[in-house]
């Protein structure tokens, strides 16, 4: 087992929503052990504080959208995955807008903030979830089952058949080194042809040629200049790394996931802590609701003058 880590100290990015197209600012805060990553939603009046747990996700089409019952923060899979492969398991995500920064599409520039603030360790142990009866979950025919092993691998497989993507599959020995070398700078991807659907549904309003990989079904072939050969399925390791991340342990396990995504990251994440009886207990993250110790202490760090509602 290792010991938990933070930051050493604060950084903060600017950058604009994929779905909003608003632009706004995120701050990344030192916390102490046992926080577990909290975003914290900044208004002019108020903070709301949202920790990251399976039961705080409240939609999974398009993004991971958290909320705590009052506010919701659209598209934070990618800065969690980051913090997660960055091993910075206590931090405090203070964000302006609704909406995480889509930055470049992938993890890149929140893995070399994170790089350039440094990772501190704390004094005391971070929990592991050693997976020891396989767990699965389906939808259709997609599935995500996870297996006994000694670390942590993940084997993720595509398919978009009838367009230039195809069937890809891409396997991980997850590290910090592994997950920048091979997964951070993989990017959003998504089809040209479905961009109309999307904006009259009031998404992707800030997709662009340099936050998104832009792929024509038309024309067959990809319209930005591709990072990886096999760039899409990356991003979807990325994306799993993202679910994972509210586990808010170190889980052990070889999980395959065919076909997966946001819903199924969640619920597969939802499926382990229904599953694994103690799990409630493993870093605390379930008691933060009510604990209104926690949020006072929140606020000492954060400097606020009013309690959050
Ligand atoms: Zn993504």
């Amino acid at each position: 087992m290792r010991n938990q880590n933070t930051i050493k100290k604060q950084i903060t990015f600017k950058g604009k929503g994929l779905h909003s197209g608003r632009i706004g600012h995120l701050t990344l805060k030192p916390a102490p052990e046992d926080t577990g990553l909290v975003f914290v939603y900044k208004d002019n009046h108020q903070r709301h504080f949202i920790p990251y747990t399976p039961e705080n996700v409240v939609d999974t089409r398009n993004n991971i959208s958290i909320s705590n019952g009052k506010v919701v923060i659209r598209t934070v899979e990618h800065l969690v995955a980051a913090l997660y492969g960055q091993r910075i398991d206590n931090c405090l995500i203070e964000s302006d807008m609704n909406e995480i920064p889509i930055m470049d599409g992938s993890a890149l520039e929140f893995v070399a903030g994170l790089e350039e603030t440094e990772a501190v360790e704390q004094a005391k142990e971070r929990e592991e979830l050693r997976i020891i009866n396989p767990v699965w979950v389906t939808s259709e025919d997609k599935f995500i089952v996870a297996l006994p092993y000694n670390g942590l691998k993940l084997s993720y497989t595509i398919s978009f058949p009838n367009s230039p993507i195809g069937t890809q599959t891409f396997n991980l020995d997850f590290s910090s080194e592994s997950f920048q070398k091979k997964i951070a700078g993989a990017r959003t991807f998504g089809f040209i042809e479905d961009l109309d659907y999307y904006r009259k549904h009031g998404l992707v309003l800030g997709g662009d040629f340099d936050n998104v990989h832009v792929f024509s079904k038309k024309e067959n072939r990809s319209l930005n200049s591709p990072r990886y050969d096999d760039e899409p399925v990356r991003h979807k390791v990325l994306d799993l790394l993202g679910g994972i991340a509210m586990l808010n342990f170190d889980i052990k396990a070889f999980i395959i996931s065919y076909k997966g995504g946001h819903t199924l990251d969640t619920m597969f994440a939802q499926r382990v802590m229904s599953t694994i009886s103690g799990v409630q207990k493993v870093g605390g993250v379930y008691s933060y609701g009510t604990d209104t110790n926690y949020y006072y202490m929140l606020a000492d760090i954060l400097d606020l003058e009013k309690f959050p509602s």
